[in-house]
């Protein structure tokens, strides 16, 4: 069972400085302070190994990241068993982040036909109003992140929460 917020007896901050990227950090998790307490770093950092994505990479302070240049996420649940420290919860197919569709660069804002965002989106989370204007549902959204790669604009971007 994963831990809960009753369970944190120790605390651990990331070496994060004010102009540290915001990372997106792993599934499974719904509050980013349950992943800074309980993600220990832990040396062999198998979660890394068993990504079927293989986008867990690991940033310059030795933290876990999604890479969503490379793919999304297919919630596959593989990097829950073997984290030793049993804080990631299958029930919460989620990633925290804030997604962003900009406009500006954006094609079909722009009047160029392009759909390219929509099809890899299986949670029906992008939704055209009229041919053109994309818009991006928060609400369906799991920034699951396959979007990103796909949009030949580099319109849509997934920032992590510090
Ligand atoms: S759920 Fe699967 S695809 Fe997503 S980060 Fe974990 S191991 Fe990778
Ligand atoms: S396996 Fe768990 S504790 Fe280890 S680096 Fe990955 S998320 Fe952190
Ligand atoms: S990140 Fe959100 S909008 Fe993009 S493909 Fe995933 S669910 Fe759809």
């Amino acid at each position: 069972m994963a831990k809960s917020r009753r369970d944190i007896f120790t605390s651990f901050s990331f070496t994060q400085g004010e102009d540290v990227e915001a990372k997106v950090r792993l599934p499974y998790c719904d509050d980013l302070s349950l992943f800074q307490k309980y993600c220990t770093q832990c040396t062999d950092k198998p979660c890394v190994d068993v990504c079927e994505q293989e986008i867990i990479k690991i940033d310059d302070s030795g933290v876990p990241y999604l890479a969503f240049d490379l793919q999304g996420c297919t919630f596959c649940d593989d990097c829950i068993e073997p984290c030793p420290e049993d804080f990631l919860d299958a029930t919460l197919p989620t990633i925290q982040g804030k997604i962003e569709l900009n406009i500006l660069k954006c094609f079909s804002w722009n009047q160029t036909m392009c759909f390219s965002c929509k099809d890899p989106c299986i949670d029906d989370a992008i939704s055209f109003i009229g041919l053109f204007r994309p818009k991006i549902d928060e609400e369906k959204c799991t920034n699951c992140g396959f979007c990103l790669k796909v949009c030949p604009a580099d319109a849509i971007t997934i920032k992590g929460l510090l």
